[in-house]
């Protein structure tokens, strides 16, 4: 037997163990190269294939192989994009299709379109956006094991991960990823309970319930769920009915083995005002965090959205949007947006330098980057107290409170972590910070010369 039939028959046994969905995505694109040396060697299209046929199918393929071989092989995964992978493996799912047309001969086409409308109510009853599909997200260094995570959550739920967390800066892909594990279930189960929210919506909920006396119709709307997603859970902070709440519903859904997805800008170590026993639920599941994209990745988001736009940019003009906008992928698409649009109206095409300087005037007209130097530099300043004293031991109420005002401003003004600061600030451990920003916050509610003392500050660290 050749080794295209050989796979063949090889793919049509797994088809058989594993679900339609799961198969179009990790074997559709695959090919046996080789056999030499009890050794077999595979070509995928990508190396997040090769990973995870790697991890998960090993055995399965091993087995398999086995089978039809009568020898038990070592095997190696090679990534070779480029190569036609589709052939052999298109034709077999296109018999196994068409031996299963012919036994349904009737009305086919029918079920299909049903299918497809059942799909369409489910994706919204489920509250999904139609656009954040794991097909047009783009998989780099950046985000390879939160979408690991959540393929591997979305073919599986309630047996991967569970809770599944994921953390990282605004507009990094968070959103979009939750909601492709949904659209991911739906589309091989339409039937499945799913419910995307945002922690935001769910307090409003919940406080109405509360008013109206309808807490029961709360409880049992989130606990009939088979998967729950909750985006940007970090607002829960200092909200505790909803956290007795939410522990309790986190609670009943777990028990019966349901899938529950979280998103947050931040580590459940670093939410505060959250109660310990919902962190440590938090932190018994997965924990995946989103980084802001590398270069390589940058130019496939922006080429992949032009695909989406049906527009085209020379590849140099790609590379300036990429190495000017640094931070986030919302920003990249806007940038997109506006030298596409600078495109559409110049008539001459512009040059690469006044594309550099239309996004770098973009990026001054934002805000100045600020730099942990300089709140302590301000902050010092402005309270009076020198920067050794501030990064010292001593604990005097103003100098104390200066090193808090420093935490506070590094937390809102730079987005950094917890570790990160209590670095630059030459703490021992997180707690204090957390501690010492929460300290802030109520100070600032309740003390007006001290808020005003802090915007002061604020507005300097622009200058
Ligand atoms: P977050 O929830 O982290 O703030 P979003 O999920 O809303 O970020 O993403 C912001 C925008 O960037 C969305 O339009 C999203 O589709 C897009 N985006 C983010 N990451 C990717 C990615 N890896 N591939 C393609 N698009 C992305
Ligand atoms: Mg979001």
């Amino acid at each position: 037997m050749d080794l295209g039939s050989t796979w063949q028959l090889i793919l049509q046994r797994i088809q058989i163990d594993i679900s339609a969905q799961t198969f179009e995505t990790w074997f559709s694109q695959t090919k046996l190269l080789e056999i030499k040396d009890g050794v077999a060697k595979i070509a995928c299209k990508n190396t997040f294939i090769v990973q995870t046929l790697e991890t998960r199918y090993y055995n399965l393929i091993q087995n398999t192989l086995a089978d039809i071989h009568g020898e038990k092989l070592n095997l190696i995964f090679l990534s070779l994009p480029d190569m036609i992978i589709t052939s052999s493996v298109k034709s077999s799912a296109k018999s196994s299709l068409q031996a299963k047309a012919q036994s349904t001969l009737i009305s086919t086409h029918e079920e299909n379109e049903n299918l497809e409308e059942i799909r369409e109510l489910a994706i919204k009853r489920s509250n999904l956006n139609p656009k954040y599909s794991f097909d047009n997200y783009i998989v780099g260094s950046s985000n390879r094991l939160a979408h690991a995570a959540a393929t591997a959550v979305a073919e599986k739920p309630a047996a991967a991960y569970n809770p599944l967390f994921f953390y990282g800066g605004v507009g990094l892909g968070k959103t979009h990823l939750i909601q492709a594990i949904g659209h991911f279930v739906l589309s091989v189960n339409p039937k499945t309970k799913i419910l995307y929210t945002s922690l935001e919506t769910m307090l409003n909920e919940f406080l109405s319930a509360i008013q109206e006396r309808k807490t029961n119709e709360f409880k049992n709307k989130y606990r009939q769920l088979d998967i729950l997603i909750v985006d940007d859970i970090q607002f829960i902070s200092g909200k505790d009915a909803l956290q007795e709440e939410f522990f309790n519903t986190f609670n009943v859904l777990y028990q019966s083995n349901k899938q529950i997805i979280i998103a947050s800008d931040r580590p459940p170590s670093e939410i505060s005002r959250l109660e310990d026993r919902i962190r440590s639920r938090f932190e018994g599941g997965m924990i995946a965090d989103i980084n802001a994209p590398e270069y390589e990745t940058k130019v496939a988001i922006l080429t992949r959205k032009l695909e989406e736009k049906k527009a085209s940019l020379p590849s140099a003009v790609i590379g300036v949007i990429a190495e000017n906008v640094e931070s986030n992928v919302r920003e990249l698409e806007g940038a997109l947006s506006k030298i596409l649009t600078y495109y559409s109206i110049s008539d001459t095409p512009l040059s690469l330098d006044d594309i550099e300087k239309i996004l770098k005037r973009d990026k001054k007209n934002q805000k100045k980057e600020i730099k942990p130097r300089d709140i302590i530099k301000k902050v010092s300043q402005s309270f009076s107290v020198s920067e050794e004293e501030l990064l010292g031991q001593i604990r005097t109420k103003s100098i104390a409170t200066a090193r808090q005002v420093a935490m506070y401003l590094m937390k809102k003004e730079l987005g950094i972590t917890l570790m990160q600061i209590a670095s630059y600030l030459k703490r021992q451990d997180h707690t204090t910070i957390i501690h010492g920003i929460d300290k802030i916050e109520s100070e600032i509610a309740k003390n007006r010369e001290f808020k005003d003392q802090i915007i002061e500050i604020r507005k300097s660290l622009g200058e």
